[in-house]
């Protein structure tokens, strides 16, 4: 780098020095940002064209919300900074030494490099969770569960089979964690609001979500009295929560627990567990748990000051000794910590270590409910849940998409119904032909 900030090319010419930024997430966005201010090329490479605002996405799912209102386009918010570029492409590995980032098409150079590609479903390496369950990581995942729900249930209609029409209208949640919680609230409201009006011949006591927790409780991670909480919003909307349960083994048609008990269900979602962005498993470096690169408390890689890696691929540890948790939060201040430190080191100043400032903890449990733990306040119910709504609209990207959001809780607060009921493909990434055992013919089932 030289003295005015540029970069020399090794031609005689001067350039500015060109930072590329893995990920169009939270952490990646907000890193984006913050370079915006400064003497830097910036370019994003992200394998969609849009950023997706995944704390909202068990709600399309659920029906709640189209895919489009929680995924906001790359380029509408580069085009604010001139001095940041975006390119769609999936990345498949990093050249550290010769400081290029590898795609399946061009190599591209850099100076400065912000990893920042998220997470991913952990099956723990068991192919057969992997089949056979639904993930809930990206929009895909959310529209391939929305349609299997709603496929479930065209199924059990023209099922005469009391038991196998209740096996596929089974819905088992692995994990008893926010989005489990949170996916399993939306589900039993789905069924005994909406689905109960548009398929008044079944009995949608037939229909049966089900959390299963291995630990004691649900919300771990939050304080014993909203866990309580909780657990009481989920057993009065009819949820089944099985703790102290493990799965052994999902095979498409029932779910086999650790005790050797079954259970017949036409949709097992898997939320047990996340690890880093699978471009982590590409880079040749070591890896902590959950397959998350260690990262120095200035966030770099060890011996690349150059090369920072921040969010769910991340792996620091905080004050308390554990690693920080994969949350929006500590993606997006370590983007900015990223930018500032890398900016730092290029104009000789030292970096600082990440600090995270936690902003607290909530989820929702269907309309009207939900666990607030912030600043030191705890607070369930109605209020709870008004600042959940009030944060996720805040920190959605985009006007439009803020309307579209509010526009739908809007609507189903008020009707009792889900706009999004639309089965966009019938073909299905799983097997998860449930319930049906092989060969066995549907009946129609009359009146
Ligand atoms: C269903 C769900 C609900 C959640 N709810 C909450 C919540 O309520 N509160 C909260 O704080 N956190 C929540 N989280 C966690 C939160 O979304 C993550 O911690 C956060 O998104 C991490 O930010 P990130 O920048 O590390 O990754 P992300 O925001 O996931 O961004 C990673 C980006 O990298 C891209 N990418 C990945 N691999 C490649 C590649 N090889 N090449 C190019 N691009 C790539 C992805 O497409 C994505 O755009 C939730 C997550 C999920 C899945």
């Amino acid at each position: 780098m030289n003295t005015d900030g540029t970069h020399s090319t090794g031609d005689g010419r001067d350039r500015r020095p060109r930072v590329v930024i893995v990920g169009a997430g939270f952490g990646g966005l907000h890193a984006a940002r913050t370079l915006a201010d400064y003497p830097v090329d910036v370019l994003i490479l992200n394998r969609t064209n849009y950023h997706g605002f995944w704390p909202l996405l068990y709600q399309v799912a659920t029906a709640g919300l189209e895919p489009e209102s929680i995924a906001y386009p790359v380029r509408a918010i580069v085009r604010r900074h001139p001095n940041v570029d975006f390119r769609l492409t999936e990345v498949t590995g990093i050249d550290f030494q010769r400081r290029r980032v590898l795609t399946a098409g061009e190599a591209i150079p850099y100076d400065g490099l912000i990893l920042a590609a998220g997470s991913t479903t952990n099956y723990f390496g068991n192919q057969d969770l992997e089949v056979h369950t639904f993930g809930m990581k990206d929009m895909d995942e959310a529209e391939a569960l929305r349609n299997q729900a709603l496929l479930r249930f065209e199924e059990a209609v023209g099922t005469a089979d009391a038991r196998r029409r209740r096996a596929l209208m089974t819905f088992v949640i692995v994990g008893g964690g926010p989005t489990g919680v949170e996916l399993a609230g939306a589900f039993a409201e789905l069924f005994s609001h909406v689905l109960r009006r548009d398929y008044p011949s079944l009995d949608v006591a037939d229909a049966r979500v089900v959390v299963v927790e291995a630990g004691d409780t649900v919300l771990a991670t939050f304080p014993p009295k909203l866990r309580d909480s909780a657990a009481k919003r989920l057993a009065k909307l009819g949820v089944e929560v099985r703790l102290h349960t493990a799965v052994d083994r999902v095979d498409g048609q029932q779910v086999v627990f650790r005790d050797g008990s079954r259970l017949e269900a036409g949709t097992v979602i898997w939320a047990a567990g996340v690890k880093a962005a699978e471009l982590a498993d590409h880079l040749g470096l070591p890896q902590a748990r959950a397959g998350r690169v260690p990262v120095t408390p200035e966030l770099h890689l060890p011996d690349r000051p150059e090369v920072f890696v921040i969010g769910d691929m991340a792996y620091l540890e905080g004050p308390d000794g554990k690693g920080y948790p994969m949350v929006a939060q500590v993606a997006m201040q370590q983007g900015v910590q990223a930018a500032k430190n890398l900016m730092a080191s290029w104009s000789g100043t030292p970096m600082k270590p990440f600090s995270y400032f936690d902003k607290g903890n909530m989820a929702t449990i269907g309309r009207r409910a939900a666990v607030f733990d912030a600043f030191g306040v705890q607070a369930t119910g109605l209020i709870a849940w008004l600042g959940w709504l009030f944060i996720h609209l805040i920190y959605l990207v985009g006007f439009r998409n803020r309307m579209l959001v509010l526009l739908n809780w809007a609507y189903n607060y008020f009707t009792y119904d889900r706009g999004v009921r639309i089965i966009s493909s019938t073909r299905n990434p799983h097997v998860a032909q449930a319930a049906c055992a092989p060969g066995e013919e549907r009946q129609s089932r009359v009146g």
